[in-house]
């Protein structure tokens, strides 16, 4: 479903309080306050807030004077604890936030996570959504994000202005932490397939085959794939400057382990995935781009 298929306008002049300013959510906040919302942003790093302020948001000093009198409330941090800090903890978002209140948590996490989030915010009369984000940094600054979202129908319609300024697909995907579920199985296809792929280089290589010519020729047939049309040159450079960090890509990868074990079913290829990209950790690559898989199956072949 495209976001703006039924557009449902609401009145821009709303204001929104938006924790989390870093690399996805300070374009995702910079478009909002371009719209038109009055955007009050409160993160712990001051470059987030600086770019808020030069999109025409505002700074705040707390999560309660973001959170106070906002009608919609966003949030995009790293991992579970930080949601659970923000939102749950003492000084959280729902210590300020007031009933009838939109609630959409923009972060990848658990699913359970964002369960327990919607089932406190019940409590309190809060709306809301789980609504983990695909496309990267890139995708957020062209406001061009897939959105995959967990809660209900008409809270889904309600946040619809807000996903169509930050992305060009969205979709209710079921009820609380089913957006979470969805990302999780998002996550496992992109860490599978950037392994696959770095196998296939080494393996060409290895065998004295072109490697470009080998990746040219499999983008074209079914083995084709966005990663490959993205990521093959860079992969071929071993340029893995990020992207999207190996560290957050292990934190996901726990989130599809957990989600698998709370379900009670086996995925042995995430065990492998999960595996890799915990060595590429102990490899000292967590700063990196989870492409630099390629370089922990490099090493694995004795090819420094
Ligand atoms: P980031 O680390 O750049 O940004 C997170 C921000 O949260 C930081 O600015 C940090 O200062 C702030 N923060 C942390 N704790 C806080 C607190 N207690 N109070 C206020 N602010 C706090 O991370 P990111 O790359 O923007 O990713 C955010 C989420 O989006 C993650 O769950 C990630 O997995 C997901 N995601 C990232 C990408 C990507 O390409 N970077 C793509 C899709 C989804």
């Amino acid at each position: 479903m495209t976001c703006n298929s039924e557009p449902v306008r609401q009145s821009m002049t709303q204001k929104i309080g938006f924790i989390g300013l870093g690399i996805m959510g300070s374009p995702m906040a910079g478009h909002l306050a371009k719209a038109g919302y009055e955007v009050v942003g409160f993160d712990l790093a001051e470059p987030g807030l600086a770019k808020l302020e030069a999109a025409g948001g505002r700074r705040a000093s707390s999560i309660a004077e973001a959170v106070e009198g906002a009608p919609i409330v966003i949030t995009m941090l790293p991992a579970d604890p930080h949601v659970e800090a923000v939102v749950l903890g003492e000084g959280g978002v729902f210590e300020h936030i007031k009933p009838g209140t939109l609630f959409i948590d923009f972060s990848s996490i658990k699913p359970g996570t964002s369960q327990k989030v919607a089932k406190a915010g019940e409590a309190k009369g809060v709306r809301v959504l789980d609504a983990p984000v695909s496309g990267g940094e890139k995708g957020a600054i062209d406001a061009v994000l897939s959105i995959m979202v967990g809660g209900n129908a008409a809270d889904f319609e309600a946040a619809r202005p807000i996903f169509e300024l930050v992305g060009k697909t969205c979709a209710l995907c079921g009820p609380h932490g089913a957006g979470q579920a969805v990302k999780a199985a998002n996550q496992l296809v992109v860490g599978g397939t950037y392994a696959l792929v770095a196998e296939a280089i080494v393996l060409m290589e290895a065998l004295g085959v072109d490697a470009k010519a080998g990746l040219d020729m499999l983008a074209g047939g079914l083995a084709a794939s966005r990663i490959l049309d993205l990521k093959r040159d860079s992969m071929l450079a071993r340029d893995f400057k990020p992207g999207f960090r190996i560290d957050l890509h292990h934190k996901d990868m726990g989130t599809v382990l957990d989600a698998a074990r709370q379900a009670d079913v086996a995925l042995p290829m995430s065990l492998q995935v999960a595996a890799l990209i915990q060595a590429a950790r102990a490899q000292g690559l967590g700063d990196r781009d989870h492409s630099a898989l390629l370089a922990v199956i490099e090493s694995l072949n004795g090819k420094a």
